[in-house]
């Protein structure tokens, strides 16, 4: 009989897949081993598999993708948390538009963002969120220091396979171990992550977590766009679509006259910190094309 489950994570080319009544121990069968080799199987990917005992099963295919993430590479995300600081480290415009560009890029339906620290900040957490409120982010303000926000953020993750990314000391771990210390083997220790380094990727796992699922590994902290055209990097300002163009079309949103994405920010209906993140984006993919 075929059974189906998600996979949580892959450890030796053994893949521990969540079925209906516990986590079975998969192998690939022989046939499948061959061209797979591109991409294997990583964590998210659902399954079909046959049961041959209580604890192992034989994979007999794997579903179509809905997105894969690079780095973690974990499939079929519902959602990313782009994490950022109120403080330390200071959210720089730039920087937050960035991260939100990695993620609307990767196909993963819903994006929010996480204001974190905010027992550090001294003015109102709201003019911080206000540029991106208005592009149409649901924007959490937590602080894993004093619990404020992490119920918010708990009724988030439930029901969706959750991977959170932004820059390194925002807090995302703080966040995990704070919504449930389940999710803190995500945390590890300090000398752990040290002895890790900065750059080397550990393997990604999915935790189960309140009817879905949590990637325990922080997702990309610092990414390349230069791969990006500049109509792909349109595309991640998800607020520019209602000003449509007409003059150039494409519109590259800079140097054209009558643009009415300029237009809407002379108006202010486009956040200018969000405009001048994104020309300051395409001004660098332009400049790394070349
Ligand atoms: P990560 O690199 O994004 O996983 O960040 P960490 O969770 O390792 O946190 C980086 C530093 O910020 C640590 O020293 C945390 O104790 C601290 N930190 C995390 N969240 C908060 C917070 O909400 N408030 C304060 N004051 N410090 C925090
Ligand atoms: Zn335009």
């Amino acid at each position: 009989m075929l059974e189906q489950g998600r996979v949580l994570k892959v450890y030796n080319s053994v893949l521990y897949a969540a079925a209906e009544d516990g986590v079975v121990a998969c192998k690939l069968r022989g046939k499948m081993k061959k061209g797979r080799s591109d991409t294997g199987i990583v964590p998210g990917d659902i399954v079909t598999f046959v049961r041959m005992n209580e604890e192992e099963g034989i994979v007999e295919r794997i579903d179509a993708r809905q997105n894969l993430l690079a780095r973690p590479r974990v499939a079929n995300l519902t959602q990313i948390v782009v994490t950022i600081a109120a403080v330390a480290p200071d959210p720089h415009p730039l920087v937050v538009s960035r991260f939100l560009v990695l993620a609307e890029r990767s196909g993963v339906r819903k994006i929010v963002l996480c204001i974190n620290k905010t027992d550090l900040y001294r003015g109102d957490v709201r003019t911080l969120a206000a540029d991106y409120t208005a592009a149409g982010y649901p924007v959490l303000c937590t602080s894993a220091q004093t619990g404020e926000g992490i119920a918010a953020l708990r009724d988030c993750l439930a029901g969706e396979i959750t991977v959170f990314a932004g820059p390194s000391g925002t807090g995302k771990s703080s966040l995990l171990n704070a919504v449930d210390s389940s999710l803190s083997l995500a945390t590890g220790t300090v000398s752990e992550k040290i002895g890790r380094g900065r750059h080397t990727t550990r393997r990604a796992e999915l935790i189960p977590y309140a009817d879905g699922y949590v990637v325990d590994t922080p997702g990309f902290t610092q990414q390349d766009l230069s791969d990006l055209t500049p109509a792909e990097l349109t595309a991640c300002f998800p607020e520019f679509a209602g000003h449509t163009c007409c003059r150039f079309a494409p519109c590259s949103h800079s140097h054209e006259p009558d643009c009415a994405v300029k237009a809407a920010v002379e108006a202010g209906a486009v956040s200018r910190a969000r405009y001048e993140a994104y020309a300051a984006l395409l001004n660098e993919i332009r400049t790394k094309r070349k």
